[in-house]
């Protein structure tokens, strides 16, 4: 009983942080006006993105098979982005940026400088999530998670059986990471944040499984369950169809289409940005091998590169008859949640 109250309250504190930031700040006022400028079709949004995704490495220390960065496509050269890149880019930035999402590729957790990130994007009122694998260097990494004032955690555990785990991320660390969300919910004790989210991935070997990770997540007592559609791109060496779940509502609306969706409907390069851990800009997590590169954070500004020459032309691209921008082809994101199974 009391579980269940304290999970209530994780999930209302969350709620209540969001609607804060969102309504602090005249945030909601830029966001709904940038979202103005999208429905009427201008490229130019006059306020800056109040979602801004950073990749604090895209070094991991999994190898998925369906992922670039496990199975070795990514062809841009690895690192972490080092802390003083983040706190300037913060300090120039800070005023409009409600949330941070530090995951694009790898894990975001190899950084050895992320927890001060994390404080420090924090003590500037900004929602913080971090998404990742669950396979922590050490047991510190609990502990620093928990004291880090971190909002929320999004734990990949993909699988609910080792034999899976091990086929499609290349290494034997189920029961590990089994482990480190029993210790991180007891590290987290009676405190309110961050909430906690584990992760299933529907593949075929998966599709049967979702009453045994609910049943997982409870017995474990996550704050939440996500199924996520599995996403079998150009990207990944396993791009064969076996891989896709054979009933139809687990799989992504564009691979059931033989024509890729490409249309108009994403309104994110309006309100949102990813920067790589070299400090590139890219228009989106899609751009994983950052084709697309909009500017650097280290060389200018980001009210510089939000609406400069490479952002308008991007933007035109997406406005036009027909979404133009090539990696839009791979997207499904004006279904995002269409992606995700409802399950509690
Ligand atoms: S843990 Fe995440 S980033 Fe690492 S290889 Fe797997 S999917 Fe890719
Ligand atoms: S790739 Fe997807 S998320 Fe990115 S800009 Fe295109 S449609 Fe939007």
């Amino acid at each position: 009983m009391m579980k269940v109250f304290h999970k209530n309250l994780v999930y209302l504190r969350k709620m209540l942080f969001l609607l804060y930031i969102f309504a602090s700040r005249g945030r909601f006022i830029a966001i709904s006006i940038n979202l103005l400028y999208f429905a009427f079709h201008k490229a130019r949004p006059p306020f800056m993105p109040s979602f801004i995704q950073i990749e604090p490495t895209n070094i991991c220390n999994l190898s998925c098979s369906l992922c670039p960065c496990g199975n070795g496509q990514l062809t841009r050269p690895k690192g972490n982005m080092p802390f003083h890149t983040f706190k300037s880019f913060l300090d120039k930035n800070h005023g409009n940026l409600a949330f941070i999402v530090f995951y694009n590729m790898g894990e975001p957790f190899l950084n050895e400088e992320i927890f001060k990130m994390i404080n420090y994007a924090v003590s500037k009122k900004i929602f913080v999530k971090i998404s990742t694998n669950g396979l922590f260097k050490d047991k510190d990494t609990v502990k620093k998670i928990v004291d880090s004032g971190l909002d929320e955690l999004l734990i990949s555990l993909d699988f609910i059986d080792r034999e899976s785990y091990k086929l499609f991320k290349g290494k034997d660390n189920f029961d590990e990471v089994k482990s480190n969300v029993s210790m991180l919910l007891k590290e987290r004790g009676s405190a309110l944040k961050p909430f906690i989210s584990l992760q299933l991935l529907l593949v075929r070997e998966n599709q049967d499984k979702i009453p045994a990770f609910i049943d997982l997540c409870r017995r474990l007592e996550v704050d939440r369950a996500v199924v996520k559609k599995a996403r079998v791109g150009d990207y990944c060496k396993k791009s064969d169809p076996g891989f896709l779940p054979t009933d139809k509502k687990y799989i992504r609306d564009f691979y059931l289409n033989d024509k890729r969706k490409v249309d108009s409907g994403c309104l994110r390069p309006w309100v949102s940005a990813t920067i790589l851990w070299d400090g590139a800009v890219v228009p989106c997590c899609l751009d994983m091998d950052g084709k697309y590169k909009l500017g650097d954070i280290r060389y200018s500004t980001l009210d510089k590169i939000w609406n400069g020459p490479l952002s308008l032309d991007f933007r035109r691209a997406m406005l036009g008859k027909k979404n133009t921008a090539p990696i839009c082809r791979e997207c499904s994101i004006k279904s995002y949640f269409g992606n995700f199974i409802k399950v509690n």
